[in-house]
């Protein structure tokens, strides 16, 4: 899907600011970081543009959030946009990367009677290939 179809879809208007975010998400082999989509972007817009276009995409859900913890929040694209299912996210302690584990599933959670799932946070740390690789 491309970047103004992602947009339509959701009815929203096509700016160049908006569409760039969205194509460094898609083009991103990791979770991105709100700085490191401002870093990775063609282009230069100033921050108040890129701000409400990234809150904009943030809320009508084109972004999924991934919260490592307090100080380091990333984003990919939405589950729904990927057709990926709900899933688990790696979290490297050395480089700091964040990788969506796709083949992680989490499916039906065992919930009290009345309890409905909308969202996970399941993250599981440790180092990716490369720091292991570069360990010592
Ligand atoms: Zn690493
Ligand atoms: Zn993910």
């Amino acid at each position: 899907m491309k970047p103004r179809e992602i947009l339509a879809l959701h009815n929203l208007k096509r700016t160049s600011c908006r569409e760039g975010i969205i194509s460094t998400v898609l083009s991103a082999k990791y979770a991105l970081s709100e700085d490191e989509i401002r870093e990775n972007l063609a282009g230069n817009y100033d921050r108040t543009t890129f701000y409400r276009s990234f809150k904009t995409l943030e809320e009508n859900k084109i972004l999924h959030k991934i919260v490592v913890d307090s100080l380091l929040v990333k984003y990919a694209l939405d589950n729904r946009l990927t057709k990926k299912k709900e899933h688990a996210h790696f979290y490297c302690k050395k480089c700091g990367t964040v990788k969506c584990l796709d083949a992680v599933v989490i499916e039906n959670p065992q919930l009290p009677t009345g309890y409905s799932f909308e969202e996970s946070e399941v993250i599981f740390k440790g180092l990716c290939l490369n720091c292991k690789e570069t360990k010592n």
